[in-house]
C-alpha cells in the first residue's frame, strides 16, 4: 500500500489559515508529528509553514519541558523529551528558550526575549510564565493531531483557581529543580505551584467544544483544534472553582492523583463539621 501523499508547506499554510490562524497571531503548538503525514521539508517544514501564517508580527511558541531524574539541566544543550517538532524547534533560528530549568518554552516572535526572561521567577506554569503571556497577547492555542491532555496551559488554570492539590508534585519535582540557562545563569524552582496529572484536561476540550468556542480541522492528516489561550483559561478555572477535583484521574498507578483528592476530601470533611 502506498499511501504517502506528500505535503508541502503550502497546504499546511493553507490548513492553518482555514482553521482559524492569521497574520500577526501569536500560537501555542502542541503535536503529534506523526499524525500529520508526509511533510516536505519534515519538522522544519512545518515550522516554517506556521511562520508563513502568522508572519514577522505574530509568534510561536512550543514547550521544551525537561525531566529532571538524575541529568545535568543545561538549557544551551539539553533536549526537550517531547517530540521531534518541539526538539527541532529548539534549535531552530531566532528561537529563545524561557527561564525555567524543567518547564522552558521555545519562544520565536517579536518581544521573544522578554517573554522568555519573564519565566526566571514566575515559576513553572504560573502567572507570568509564557503561555499566561499568550493568554495576555490574544493568543491562540493549537493543537496538531493530539487531545488537550497536552494543554501546558490549563495548568495554569488550577494555579488561578488555587486548586488544593496545585503543590503536590511528582517525586522528581519534589524537592525543587536547577539548571543551567543558556545565558550561564543558574535557574531554580520550588515546588509551590507545580504542575500536577494532565489526563483529566480534554474534559475542557469537550466542554469549550459544546460551547462553541473551539475551531476544529484538519491540519495535513491530522486532526487538529485551535481555540483562544484566554479563553481555555476562563473556562478551565470555571470547571475547577466548580469541581476542584474534576480533572484528578483515577488510574491505579498515578502517585499525584489520589493525593490531591485525599486533599481535596479532607477540606470538604473539615468544612462538614464546621457547618
Ligand atoms: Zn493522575
Amino acid at each position: 500500500m502506498n499511501s504517502k501523499k506528500t505535503i508541502t508547506k503550502e497546504m499546511l499554510a493553507a490548513d492553518l489559515s482555514a482553521l482559524g490562524l492569521r497574520s500577526g497571531d501569536w500560537v501555542a503548538v502542541h503535536s503529534s508529528l506523526r499524525s500529520i503525514g508526509w511533510v516536505e521539508g519534515g519538522p522544519p517544514g512545518v515550522i516554517e509553514a506556521l511562520r508563513s501564517v502568522v508572519g514577522p508580527s505574530g509568534g510561536i511558541m512550543m514547550p521544551l519541558f525537561v525531566k529532571p531524574g538524575g541529568i545535568r539541566i543545561d538549557l544551551a544543550l539539553t533536549p526537550t523529551y517531547l517530540g521531534l517538532l518541539p526538539e527541532t524547534f529548539r534549535k531552530y533560528p531566532g528561537v529563545v528558550r524561557s527561564a525555567h530549568p524543567t518547564h522552558s518554552v521555545g519562544i520565536l516572535g517579536p518581544g521573544g526575549r522578554e517573554i522568555a526572561e519573564a519565566h526566571r521567577h514566575a515559576g513553572y506554569l504560573n502567572p507570568g510564565s509564557p503561555y499566561d503571556q499568550l493568554a495576555r497577547l490574544g493568543g491562540k492555542v493549537l493543537h496538531i493531531g493530539c487531545n488537550w491532555n497536552s494543554s501546558s496551559i490549563l495548568h495554569l488554570a488550577e494555579v488561578l483557581a488555587e486548586v488544593p492539590y496545585v503543590h503536590v508534585a511528582y517525586p522528581e519535582w519534589s524537592r525543587g529543580v536547577s539548571g543551567r540557562h543558556t545565558d550561564g545563569s543558574i535557574i531554580s524552582d520550588v515546588p509551590r505551584y507545580v504542575p500536577g496529572d494532565s489526563a483529566g484536561f480534554y474534559l475542557i476540550q469537550e466542554e469549550m467544544e459544546r460551547r462553541g468556542m473551539l475551531r476544529a480541522g484538519k491540519v495535513g492528516e491530522a486532526d487538529s483544534v485551535l481555540a483562544l489561550a484566554a479563553r481555555m483559561l476562563e473556562v478551565g478555572t470555571e470547571l475547577l472553582r466548580a469541581d476542584p477535583g474534576r480533572f484528578l484521574c483515577h488510574a491505579a498507578d498515578c502517585v499525584v492523583c489520589p493525593v490531591g483528592r485525599g486533599i481535596i476530601n479532607k477540606l470538604e470533611r473539615s468544612r462538614g463539621e464546621k457547618a
